[in-house]
């Protein structure tokens, strides 16, 4: 998974390191790591990843020893709640601080308290499903559609744009980034057309109010491991 601008296809070359990709989940444990990684490069014919996320809460150190071995330039964590960066950041010989927490972020689930944490600890934030992550397969039918939400249409109408373009640009004036996915290339091109409109301080006011903690990635069949995130208040 990851985010990637133009990939080498041809020979692998001297300098080419390129976008955030993560550590997959059956691959934390330590002796795992470098080989998951060094598994990821050579898929993608790059010498070093810019960014490379671990997603769960387990593991730091193995990661590391990524940086150290220069197969990526920084590293970064996902789902983890505010007690378990504190557990990162006062490891006794911390090496790398985590420079970016992926976390899933839209109007239902405004992360307001997580997002103000991390920022006050140089941790950018990035927002996964922010469009409510309408075909995941795991999908109720009494759950809450974002991109059908008529408060997010009404304030879309108001400045010519879409419910998408809404959600989306609802995370840049936060100063989060975020990471809308499409395999269409007009809702592609769409989700980029977010630069020339600007939701009021009232509006982003009011959509704030929408938050309802509800998570269209809840991980349920993982409550009980130690380390599930969510259960914390932030
Ligand atoms: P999103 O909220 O981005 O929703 C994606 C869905 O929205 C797709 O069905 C897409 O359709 C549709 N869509 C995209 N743009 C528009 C638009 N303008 N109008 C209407 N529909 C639109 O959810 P994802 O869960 O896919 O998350 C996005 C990113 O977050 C991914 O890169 C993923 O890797 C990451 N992620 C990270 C997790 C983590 O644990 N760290 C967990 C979950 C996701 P279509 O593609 O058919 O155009």
């Amino acid at each position: 998974m990851g985010t990637c601008v133009e990939l080498n296809t041809k020979a692998k070359m001297p300098i080419l390191g390129l976008g955030t990709w993560k550590l997959w989940s059956t691959f934390h444990e330590k002796p795992l790591v470098k080989g998951a990684c060094q598994k990821t490069l050579d898929a993608l014919k790059l010498n070093y990843l810019d960014l490379y996320l671990i997603h769960w809460p387990l593991g730091f150190k193995a990661m590391e020893e990524l940086v150290d071995a220069g197969l990526v330039k920084a590293i970064g964590i996902s789902n983890f709640n505010h007690e378990q960066i504190e557990r990162i950041l006062n490891k006794p010989g911390l090496k790398y601080r985590p420079a970016n927490n992926q976390i899933e972020c839209h109007p239902y689930l405004t992360q307001e308290k997580l997002i103000k944490y991390c920022q006050s600890k140089g941790i950018s934030v990035t927002a996964y499903s922010p469009l409510g992550s309408p075909d995941r397969p795991w999908a109720k039918p009494e759950d809450p559609s974002l991109l059908d939400d008529p408060k997010i249409k009404e304030i879309a109408a108001k400045h010519n744009k879409t419910p998408a373009q809404v959600l989306i640009r609802f995370h840049i004036q936060r100063n989060v980034i975020v990471i809308p996915k499409s395999v269409t290339q007009h809702r592609i091109e769409e989700n980029f057309k977010v630069f020339d409109f600007e939701l009021t301080k009232e509006e982003m006011e009011t959509i704030l109010t929408f938050n309802r903690n509800w998570r269209a990635c809840a991980f349920t069949m993982c409550t009980n491991h130690k380390d599930y995130p969510f259960k914390a208040e932030y």
